[in-house]
């Protein structure tokens, strides 16, 4: 078998701790081409470069600096950088959580479900703001040593959130729920106009619910959570019958 290709990312831009550290515990399954935005694009979720030329900036052997979204790094380093498609493709170590519905806002989890539709096996990996990187060290290479132990079908991904203190163990999860308090706030500028900003001090609330990543991480566990791309509700769609009634001729 020849060694395997790994594509790294994030979204925090090239010069995080986070991605550092997640190199150094990849290159130890593979080579590693990492290809991450020149800035922090955090929250910028899926986003593409449609209307905008990219440039990339190579940085060291295998190191790039790209100045478009995360999921044009994953596109660009599939494409381009590569020369065949990548084994793995891993997304941060992120500087927060990703649980509940910050996946849908994520770049990070974006990064590794675009990885997951160029054929890849993908993860994303984010870590409690105020967390510390050397704990989850050991953790971040017995997952990786661990999980081509059980693929997952198409447009699957791993999402991995790593607790603020030295974990328990490995949870599987499902997703939690959320919600911000004060999500946006109202300041006035130095002449008098009004201005907003999204993202106040408050944090997320997650809700805790029993088996899901929101629970999970916060007592202290390594939440796991397997992640589809497909969005169709299911409940929803089991209820023909009613959708006849209502929506039918
Ligand atoms: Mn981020």
């Amino acid at each position: 078998m020849s060694e395997r290709l790994i594509l790294l990312t994030n979204d925090d831009g090239l010069w995080a701790p986070g991605l550092a550290l997640l190199e150094q515990v990849a290159s130890r399954f593979g080579r590693v081409i990492t290809v991450a935005p020149d800035r922090n694009r955090s929250a910028i979720s899926s986003a593409l470069s449609l209307h905008d030329i990219l440039r990339l900036h190579e940085l060291g052997p295998d190191r790039y600096a790209c100045d478009g979204t995360p999921v044009d790094c994953v596109l660009v380093g599939c494409k381009h950088m590569l020369g065949r498609s990548p084994d793995w493709v891993l997304s941060g170590v992120n500087n927060g959580f990703n649980l509940g519905e910050d996946v849908f806002y994520s770049g990070t989890v974006a990064a590794a479900f675009e990885g997951s539709l160029q054929g890849a096996r993908a993860a994303a990996f984010s870590l409690h703001p105020k967390g510390a990187l050397d704990l989850i060290e050991p953790w971040i290479e017995k997952f990786l040593s661990r999980w081509e132990a059980m693929p997952l079908p198409p447009n699957r991904i791993w999402s991995l959130n790593f607790p603020k203190g030295e974990p328990k163990g490995f949870q599987l999860c499902a997703q939690d729920t959320r919600q911000y308090l004060d999500l946006v706030e109202k300041r006035t500028d130095p002449r008098g106009t009004p201005y907003y900003w999204i993202g106040g001090d408050a944090g997320p609330v997650y809700a805790r619910t029993p088996g899901s990543d929101g629970q999970a991480a916060l007592d202290g566990w390594v939440s796991v959570t397997p992640l589809h791309l497909d969005l169709t509700s299911p409940d929803v769609l089991a209820r023909r019958e009613e959708f006849s009634k209502v929506f039918g001729e």
